[in-house]
C-alpha cells in the first residue's frame, strides 16, 4: 500500500524560492568587488529567474551543461540556481587547475555555455579552443567584445537582459535529474566528473546541516571560504537559504586580512575552509592581535586539521572548530568531529585532540572499514582498512563512465585508510592512493605529517614513499620551514622520536617549499615527481 502524501519533488529551486518567500530580506553580501554589494534572497531569486529566461533564449535545454569559471559571488549564485532551476546542469570549473586540464574537462563535459569572471580571459580563450561545444560565452565584470579567437563574448548584464518576459517554470522535472557536475582534483589519472542530482544535493544539504554537523540556523551569517567550484562549497549555498541564514560571498580574496575583514565587518558567525586557508586567517589574527568577534564556529575540512589550528582557534580565540571529512564523490560531507554537547553521555569530551579525528558519519551515511578482501576490520582504533561509504548522496558512476564504482553491496571505496574506535569515531590514517608499504606493513604518512607539522619552525610537512631495495618503500619527509626558521634534520628526528614506531622513522628529510594542488592541499603527485627528478 502506498502512502497518501503529496508528490512533492526534491528539486533545488525550491530552496531559493523558499528563502525568497520566507526570508526575503535576509542579506546576501558580495565582497568580490571593492565596494561590498548587498542584496537579499528576494532579489537573488528574481535574478536567478532572469538567468533562466536568458538561458532559454539562448536555446539551452534541460540536461545541457552550463559551465562556470567564477569565484563565490552573487553572479555565480544567480547562475547556479537559474541553471539548476530549469533542469540544466551547473558545471563548476576550478580556475586553480592547470589551464589545459580545465579545457580538457570542459570538452569532456560537453559544456554548451561558459559563464566566466572577466579576469580569467586567458583561461577562457583556452577553454573555448578546447571545447568546441561551447556556443555562448558570458563574462562577469567585463563588457561585450571579441575574444582573440574571434568568438563574441557578452556581458553578464546583457545576458540577463536578453531573457523573455514572464516567470519561467522551475522544477518541472524528476528529482533524479542531474543538477551539478564537479570534476575531482584528480591526484591520479584524468579528472573524473561527479554528477549530482537534485535529490542528492537536497538530501545532502539536510544531512550536513543537522545539529550534529554544521547546524546553521536563522539569524546566522555564513561565510563559505571554500569555493563553489570545490564540491558545491560543501553544500553551504544550499544550507544558508534553507535555514534563512545570511550569506557572505568572499570573491577571490581569501587571504588572512581579507577574511578577517569579511568576518568582522559582516558579523560572520560561521565560516568554512580548507586548513591552509584557515591557517592564513589564524596567522593574520595572531600577527595583528585581533579577534574574530562574532565568529562562533569554523568548519575546517578537505584535509586533516592540525593541532595548531585547533589550539589556535578553540583555546586562544574561543572559536569552535568543526572538523569535516569528505570527498567530491560524497557531495561532499561524510564525517564530522565537533565538540560534544553533553559530557555525561558517551560523547565525553576527549579534549581538543578529539577534533583531530575525522569523527562520526553524518546521518544517514553508512560506513564500513574493510580489508583487501572486503571483510570488515575490528573497531579497535588500531586496525586500518579501506573506508567505504554508502548513501543517497554518494556517487555510483562517474560522468560518462562506463562502469559503476560501487561494490556488490553498494559501497564506494573512498581510497582513504581509516581506523574506527568502539564509539564509531573514525580516524583517517592514510590514503590507499598514497600509501607507504614498508616490509609488507603500513606506514601512516598522515600520522608522521601531523606530528612533524606540529614541531617548532615547521610550516608544512609531507611524507611520500620512495623505492627501497630492501623494504620495497621507505618514507621520505619533506619539510617546509616557516619564514626565518632554520631547521636541522636532527631536530626533526628528535621531535618524532618516541612518538612513532622506530621503523617508521624517515631516513631522508628534505627542506623545501611544498607544492600545493588546486584546492590548497599538498600535491603529492608533483612532490613525488620533484623528488624523483632529484634522485
Ligand atoms: P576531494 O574530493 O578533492 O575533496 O578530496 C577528498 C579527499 O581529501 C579524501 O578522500 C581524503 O583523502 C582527503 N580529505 C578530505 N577531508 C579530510 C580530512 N578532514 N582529513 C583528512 N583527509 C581529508
Amino acid at each position: 500500500m502506498l502512502g497518501l502524501m503529496q508528490d512533492w519533488r526534491l528539486t533545488l529551486d525550491k530552496i531559493l524560492s523558499y528563502a525568497a518567500r520566507e526570508h526575503p530580506d535576509t542579506a546576501v553580501i558580495d565582497r568580490s568587488v571593492t565596494q561590498s554589494q548587498v542584496c537579499d534572497y528576494r532579489s537573488l531569486e528574481r535574478e536567478a529567474r532572469r538567468f533562466t529566461k536568458a538561458l532559454l533564449r539562448h536555446n539551452v535545454v534541460a540536461g545541457d551543461r552550463v559551465a562556470t569559471l567564477l569565484w563565490n559571488d552573487t553572479a555565480h549564485l544567480a547562475a547556479w540556481y537559474g541553471t539548476m532551476g530549469m533542469g540544466a546542469v551547473l558545471h563548476t570549473l576550478n580556475p586553480r587547475l592547470h589551464v589545459d586540464q580545465i579545457g580538457w574537462i570542459a570538452n569532456h563535459a560537453k559544456d554548451r555555455m561558459l559563464v566566466a569572471d572577466a579576469r580569467f580571459l586567458d583561461i577562457v580563450e583556452v577553454i573555448v579552443a578546447a571545447a568546441p561545444g561551447i556556443e555562448t560565452i558570458v563574462l562577469v565584470g567585463g563588457g561585450a567584445g571579441l575574444l582573440k579567437c574571434g568568438r563574441p563574448a557578452i556581458s553578464f548584464d546583457a545576458f540577463l537582459a536578453s531573457g523573455d518576459e514572464g516567470a519561467p517554470q522551475w522544477g518541472e522535472f524528476s528529482e533524479e535529474s542531474a543538477a551539478g557536475l564537479c570534476y575531482t582534483s584528480g591526484t591520479t589519472g584524468d579528472p573524473k566528473g561527479v554528477l549530482y542530482s537534485h535529490r542528492s544535493n537536497f538530501l545532502h544539504a539536510f544531512a550536513a546541516n543537522q545539529p550534529n554537523a554544521f547546524g546553521i540556523r536563522e539569524g546566522e551569517t555564513v561565510l563559505p571560504i571554500v569555493p563553489m567550484f570545490h564540491a558545491n562549497a560543501w553544500g553551504l549555498t544550499f544550507m544558508a537559504p534553507m535555514a534563512g541564514a545570511s550569506l557572505v560571498l568572499p570573491g577571490s580574496r581569501l587571504d588572512g586580512p581579507s577574511l578577517a575583514g569579511a568576518i568582522n565587518e559582516q558579523g560572520v558567525t560561521i565560516a568554512a575552509g580548507v586548513p591552509t586557508v584557515c591557517m592564513g586567517l589564524l596567522d593574520h589574527l595572531r600577527a595583528t592581535g585581533s579577534r574574530p568577534e562574532c565568529l562562533k564556529r569554523l568548519i575546517i575540512g578537505g584535509a586533516a586539521v592540525t593541532p595548531d589550528l585547533v589550539e589556535g582557534f578553540e583555546r586562544d580565540l574561543g572559536v569552535e572548530v568543526i572538523h569535516a571529512w569528505g570527498m567530491t564523490e560524497l557531495s561532499p560531507v561524510g564525517c564530522i568531529s565537533k565538540k560534544p554537547v553533553n559530557e555525561n553521555r558517551r560523547l565525553v569530551d576527549l579534549g581538543r585532540a578529539a577534533r583531530l579525528r575525522q569523527g562520526s558519519p553524518i546521518f544517514p551515511l553508512e560506513t564500513r572499514i574493510q580489508d583487501e578482501t572486503g571483510a570488515p576490520v575490528p573497531h579497535d582504533d588500531r586496525t586500518p582498512g579501506h573506508l567505504a561509504v554508502k548513501g543517497p548522496f554518494v556517487t555510483k558512476t562517474y560522468f560518462a563512465g562506463t562502469s559503476e564504482v560501487i561494490d556488490a553491496e553498494g559501497f564506494f571505496d573512498t581510497g582513504d585508510i581509516a581506523v574506527r574506535d568502539q564509539h564509531g569515531s573514525i580516524r583517517i590514517v592514510d590514503r590507499a592512493k598514497d600509501i607507504i608499504k614498508s616490509g609488507g606493513e603500513w606506514i601512516s604518512a598522515l600520522e608522521i605529517e601531523t606530528l612533524a607539522s606540529a614541531l617548532p619552525g615547521v610550516a608544512a610537512a609531507a611524507v611520500i614513499g620512495v623505492p627501497d631495495v630492501k623494504w620495497g618503500e621507505r618514507p621520505m619527509l619533506v619539510v617546509e620551514p616557516k619564514a626565518d626558521a632554520i631547521l636541522e634534520a636532527e631536530a626533526i628526528l628528535a621531535g618524532l622520536d618516541g612518538q612513532i614506531p622506530k621503523w617508521w622513522m624517515p631516513e631522508r628529510i628534505e627542506f623545501r617549499t611544498i607544492p600545493l594542488g588546486a584546492t590548497g592541499k599538498i600535491d603529492k603527485k608533483t612532490l613525488r615527481t620533484m623528488m624523483a627528478a632529484e634522485g
